[in-house]
């Protein structure tokens, strides 16, 4: 954010609030002011990483901030962002949303030229690449690092007295603009715009650069590489917050539209809709629209548990999942119910779901899933496990309905699902269901791999 008129930390802080579900391992802010850049920054969610006397001391007009998930590196407090790098020349901080195939060779690349790695976090590399261009002008040594850079990033970085919002030439994660009065402020979400008062303005185009200054709002393309429109469909499925509008598009309509069409491709008989709280619920209550069953919760989420999947570990994903849920029993028990989820990932969490449901009476259960058997793992920016922890990519759908105990279980098909927001196989990553990434990927690429 940068704002004439106000210090921007305390907008900053109740904005990656809303941003909370996109990052829950660490969080922080860098401002500036007169030249000197502040930074805090932690492990933990933003209500544990700040108190009052670390934003007051965040003082300036331009700011950045960042909540982290995890997909290059470790979850620890030197991987938190924004990551400050400096030259002899020149300082920026950076906030990254995506994930950097080609980090290693990048690397390489600066650590041959005597950069210092501090970090295992491919947003290192892309800071570093920006900040070594020689360079004054923020927006060629964007260019520069856009050049050189494959793979998803949205970012965000304070230089000087700017605020530069850049999007991948793909689209890959979401970006947007709103503004505050004379202020202007950039975000993953427009739910973040909404929750501190910001009008929606528009997003991010897909390759664009957007500055941030006294002279208002600048825009800049780069047009270096001709490619196709990728922005990640998973974020329409699960990712994002419902409130959120994303290509145009209020992604709980969306969801309901999943629903919607779940009804009318795969109906089946039943006393009761119900969704797995949170992401599924619009799309259970499309669902019970559309196929006139009544709707009800039936499950009771723990909202202080996480999401489960952002505790990195897999131990940790097994413990969340009961941990999490409480069931209805008086809605489920006894009934024949369908049950609406987003999407069936490594399969870990879903047969223990279905196992309390029927420890609470349900007598048939019926399993509708908005996304398509994920076959394919995840390389800009979503942690979807490996390809042999994927429950799609090593069993059928029927023997997938055995092995979560289900009834009946349907999955919408890419095209149904991509019909929900009028997307297309040219206009959208698809890659965890069809394989085909829109940007090369080495196969054997993983979350570690600027650790060894
Ligand atoms: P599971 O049965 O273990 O695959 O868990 C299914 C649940 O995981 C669904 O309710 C999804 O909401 C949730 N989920 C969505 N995305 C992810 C992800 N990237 N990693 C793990 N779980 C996810």
């Amino acid at each position: 954010m940068y704002s004439p008129d106000f210090e921007v930390a305390q907008t900053l802080f109740y904005a990656l609030y809303a941003l909370q579900h996109r990052g829950q391992e660490s969080a922080g802010i860098t401002t500036s002011a007169d030249g000197y850049i502040f930074t805090h920054k932690n492990t933990g969610l933003v209500s544990h990483v700040f108190q009052e006397n670390d934003l007051s001391a965040l003082v300036g007009k331009f700011g950045i901030g960042h909540t982290r998930y995890s997909t290059t590196g470790s979850s620890n407090t030197k991987n938190s962002q924004p990551i400050n790098v400096k030259s002899s020349s020149s300082e920026l901080s950076l906030a990254h949303n995506g994930n950097i195939v080609n980090a290693i060779e990048l690397k390489k690349e600066l650590e041959l030229e005597g950069v210092v790695f501090t970090t295992s976090m491919d947003s290192e590399v892309i800071a570093h690449l920006i900040n070594s261009y020689p360079s004054n002008n923020i927006v060629e040594k964007v260019k520069y690092a856009m050049r050189k850079l494959k793979g998803a990033y949205s970012l965000t970085i304070l230089y000087e007295d700017k605020i530069i919002g850049i999007r991948d030439p793909f689209g890959v994660r979401p970006l947007c603009i709103g503004k505050i009065e004379n202020s202007y402020i950039i975000a993953s979400e427009t739910c973040a715009l909404d929750h501190v008062g910001a009008k929606f303005i528009r997003e991010v185009e897909a390759g664009e650069i957007v500055i941030l200054d006294k002279f208002g709002l600048q825009s800049s393309h780069f047009n270096g590489l001709k490619v196709r429109p990728a922005p990640c469909i998973f974020e329409y499925i699960y990712f994002a917050r419902p409130d959120s509008i994303m290509n145009g598009k209020l992604n709980y309509s969306v969801r309901r539209n999943m629903g919607i069409q779940l009804a009318k491709k795969y109906p089946v008989e039943a006393d009761v809709v119900i969704g797995v709280p949170d992401s599924a619920i619009p799309a259970a209550i499309g669902y019970a629209f559309e196929s006139g069953i009544p709707y009800s919760d039936g499950l009771i989420r723990n909202r202080y548990v996480g999401r489960t999947f952002i505790q990195p570990e897999q131990r940790f994903r097994v413990l969340g999942a009961s941990l999490k849920y409480n069931t209805l029993a008086e809605v489920v028990a006894n009934k024949r119910i369908v049950v609406l989820d987003d999407s069936i990932v490594r399969g870990t969490t879903t047969p223990q779901v279905l196992s309390l449901l029927k420890s609470a009476g349900a007598k048939e259960i019926h399993m509708r899933v908005c996304a398509p058997p994920i076959t394919n793992p995840c390389h800009f920016g979503v942690d979807l496990a490996n390809k042999s922890e994927l429950i799609a990519a090593q069993k059928s759908v029927s023997e997938i309905k055995q092995f979560i105990g289900a009834d009946s279980l349907h999955y919408l098909s890419i095209e149904e699902c991509l019909e929900t927001f009028g997307g297309s196989l040219d206009t959208n990553c698809t890659a965890c269901f069809t394989g085909d990434y829109p940007i090369p990927v080495q196969l054997e690429l993983d979350k570690m791999i600027l650790e060894r």
